[in-house]
């Protein structure tokens, strides 16, 4: 695996892998990986020649009062870990190559609308500008045939297919499964800040969404209803601080009044001062 750290040598190897007809996965992080990342790095390999991984926590989709200086990072340890998943390139770019300028001077961004606003964009605003804007700088660096993003930030993954989208990019973006700690917590990153006490009330997030699947098969049709039922079932568990709990449409992110076509459950839940988020896609017929 080539480890790479400037734009420069990024684009070489990717004019050598284009010059030799291979095709290019690509999968951004922001480190400290774990087993979810490695998922969207085998998915990658399964479906193109090369594949690059980026590792990145990006300044610019933090807010002033988030994790940002405390997010966790240990290079050495990824680096291993991308090896032995087969990875071909990392790009490990500094703040600075990144944004060269500084980050109160990048005065270009990309800005989605509507759905930016939605869910977790309404809580931390500005989240998915700084999101949109460095993936739509590491695709232009990259220029990656494909893209891999987990289905845990399903909005993320909704924002980018329709910055793809709307922007009519040649990159195919590919949802990958979430990946779920045996007792059903969504792996991530952020669970090294939780406490003994608050990895066990954690599950609470996932009990949720096994709770409304239930509902949902037992003939519950109307989304309000079944919003506060789930309200009350995350009440119950003393260390959860609810940040929100939506039911919408996954194409709008609006909030549904009757159950029908294609609908996610979204949650976001303070487990002490760590923020948790999950969702649940279902389908009805
Ligand atoms: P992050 O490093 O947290 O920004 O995540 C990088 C990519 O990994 C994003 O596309 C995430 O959605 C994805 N990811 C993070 N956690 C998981 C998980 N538990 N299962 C599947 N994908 C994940």
């Amino acid at each position: 695996m080539q480890t790479l750290r400037a734009i420069e040598a990024v684009r070489q190897w990717r004019e050598t892998v284009r010059q030799n007809g291979q095709s290019v996965a690509f999968v951004p992080t922001m480190g400290y990986l774990h087993e979810g990342h490695l998922q969207l790095v085998k998915a990658a390999r399964a479906k193109a020649d090369r594949v690059a991984v980026s590792i990145f926590v990006n300044p610019l989709q933090f807010g002033p009062q988030e994790d940002f200086d405390r997010y966790p990072r240990d290079e050495r340890r990824d680096e291993r870990l991308l090896i032995d998943a087969g990875v071909d390139m990392l790009f490990l770019p500094s703040a600075e190559e990144m944004y060269p300028h500084g980050l109160t001077a990048q005065q270009t961004t990309i800005q989605n609308n509507e759905l930016s606003g939605r869910l977790c964009g309404a809580s931390r605003p500005g989240h998915f500008t700084g999101v949109l804007t460095v993936v739509a700088k590491l695709f232009h660096i990259i220029q990656p045939d494909m893209a891999f993003f987990g289905e845990k930030d399903m909005q993320q993954l909704i924002i980018v297919r329709r910055m793809v989208d709307d922007l009519n990019w040649p990159v195919q973006v590919i949802g990958v499964p979430t990946v779920r700690e045996p007792d059903g917590l969504a792996k991530s990153s952020r669970n090294v800040y939780l406490s003994g006490e608050e990895r066990l009330a954690a599950t609470i997030l996932y009990r949720a969404l096994q709770f409304f699947e239930r509902e949902v098969q037992a003939g519950e049709r109307d989304a309000r209803r079944l919003r506060e039922k789930i309200v009350r079932f995350i009440t119950e568990e003393p260390l959860a601080r609810i940040d929100y709990v939506e039911i919408v449409d996954a194409v709008r992110l609006q909030p549904m009044d009757r159950l029908h076509g294609t609908f996610i459950l979204a949650l976001a839940v303070y487990i002490g001062t760590t923020r948790l988020i999950d969702n649940k896609m279902m389908t009805l017929t």
